[in-house]
């Protein structure tokens, strides 16, 4: 039976339908019902409605509930990786992964609560820091994570009292209807809805004055629009937005170490990945050595059907996305020098063969932009000085990575990074009690962690005169 939205504690269809594509074969995989605008504002009605009832439970029993959806997915792993690699086109081992942080960021967030906070306490006086929810939560989400990115929304957001209305990537909309027939049978009705839209329903959530919050997860033109909609009713929002991540190998790297793991960071899930590795900057004397390295990873990874054992890199998720990738390659073959892939694989699905490039300009295409596919620049620096102000010559500021023996030295280069994140000898580990976000371009507001819960909430100040 086809997937169906949950609006107002029930699964119906949509107005009409959508197909999603299976990206590993360009085929159609399966239909999936699409919301009209009055389905939208249904959904909006029922969490308006709903939300008096989930916040006035409290945490204990929200906690509960939170607790019964992580184990009804558990018992649904299988089901959900799958689905995700049909979807999405990760290797079935990545969805599993992804589909297992999504249970444990469930987890994580059922268990807190968030206190009030005592300002001063003194003979006279009394002075406390409350939170309470918002209201209705709007959580738009892309195609890379959408299992993960939706729950690191729909977990804090619940866990603090508001209702939440989930509206998926039309090109990824499967998890999400799937995680919603789930939740039809645990949660109240409107507490949590599934919406799923062709591109035009997210606008309608971020300017409706029903919804107190817009958390939206996607590429900074979109994110801007978000902004621009949200600015009517003043509305609370996060902005998690693109990126275009530096990584500096520093003089003192042992090639053959930091090589894998560069390259893990700008292939895994194809490269589309906001915190991928997106730009190489290295010792001049090491680009060959690097070069080398990087070309022969490639040359050894897998690119096929997420679905098949042994693949190590699947598809690009949908066919505009890989042809924006092709249009990076084709202006790096023109630009710069193509050390290793460069092509499209044959067939209909949308594999694209990791791609490594060297003696770019600075000005280039796959330089300045977000590549956002397997295909990375390598560019060689003569001063570390000119390469933090080359990493740091960029609109976006989500991520970066510095790669060295001497982790002084690294954590000193990482601390004028101008980025959200900056990782020292690792990378992509994003624990949930670590908060997240993106500096300039790249998104206003954090996720995850303390501060990320704190997001969906509005602090209130009881101030009491004693005695
Ligand atoms: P996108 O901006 O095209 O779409 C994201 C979501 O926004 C989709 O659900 C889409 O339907 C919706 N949308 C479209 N128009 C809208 C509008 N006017 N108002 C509100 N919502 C609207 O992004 P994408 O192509 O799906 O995702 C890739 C991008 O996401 C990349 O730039 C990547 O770096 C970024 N990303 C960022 C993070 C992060 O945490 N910073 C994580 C993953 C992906």
């Amino acid at each position: 039976m086809p997937y169906r939205l949950l609006i107002d504690g029930a699964l119906v269809p949509g107005a009409s339908s959508i197909d999603v594509v299976n990206p590993a074969t360009g085929q159609v995989l399966m239909q999936a019902p699409r919301a009209d605008e009055a389905q939208a504002e249904q959904a909006v009605a029922a969490a308006r409605q709903a939300f008096p009832g989930w916040a006035a439970l409290g945490y204990g029993r929200r906690s509960t509930l939170l607790d019964a959806l992580a184990g009804a997915i558990e018992e649904r792993i299988d089901d959900f990786a799958r689905l995700l690699t049909q979807e999405q086109g990760k290797p079935l081992a990545e969805a599993r992964g992804e589909v297992m942080a999504t249970i444990a960021a469930l987890t994580y967030y059922a268990q807190l609560e968030l206190e009030p906070r005592v300002l001063r306490e003194t003979a006279a006086e009394r002075i406390v820091e409350q939170r309470y929810p918002l209201g209705v939560v709007a959580a738009i989400t892309p195609w890379n994570y959408p299992l993960l990115l939706l729950m690191v929304k729909l977990a804090p957001a619940l866990i603090t009292g508001n209702t939440v209305i989930a509206k998926p990537a039309p090109t990824t909309p499967l998890t999400t209807l799937l995680l919603g027939e789930i939740a039809a049978d645990i949660l109240p009705a409107g507490v949590f809805q599934t919406l799923v839209d062709q591109n035009d329903l997210g606008a309608l959530l971020s300017r409706h004055p029903d919804v107190a919050h817009v958390s939206f997860t996607g590429s900074t033109p979109t994110g801007k629009k978000v902004l621009g909609s949200a600015a009517d009713t003043l509305k609370r929002f996060t902005l998690e937005l693109g990126g275009n991540d530096a990584a500096i190998v520093l003089d003192d790297a042992d090639v053959a170490k930091v090589a894998p793991r560069i390259f893990r960071g700008a292939t895994t899930n194809a490269g589309q990945i906001c915190l991928a590795v997106k730009r190489v900057y290295a010792p001049r004397g090491m680009v060959d050595a690097l070069c080398a390295e990087l070309a022969r990873l490639a040359g050894e990874a897998v690119v096929g059907d997420g679905l098949e054992q042994g693949t190590t890199i699947g598809p690009i998720q949908n066919r505009a996305q890989f042809e924006k990738v092709l249009g990076f390659i084709a202006d790096a073959r023109e630009n710069g020098t193509i050390v290793a892939g460069g092509d499209a694989l044959p067939g209909e699905g949308y594999f694209i063969a990791p791609t490594i490039v060297r003696d770019l300009p600075d000005d280039a295409r796959l330089v300045r932009e977000e590549q956002f596919g397997p295909v990375l620049p390598v560019l060689g620096y003569d001063d570390l000085e000119d390469a933090i102000a080359r990493a740091n010559d960029s609109d976006f500021g989500l991520g970066g990575t510095v790669w060295t023996s001497d982790v002084e030295r690294g954590m000193a280069v990482a601390s004028r990074i101008e980025s959200g994140t900056v990782w020292v000898n690792k990378h992509l580990e994003l624990p949930f009690d670590v908060p997240f976000g993106g500096a300039k371009q790249s998104g206003i507001g954090r996720q995850q962690g303390i501060e990320g819960m704190e997001d969906f909430t509005q602090p209130r100040i009881v101030n009491a005169a004693l005695g």
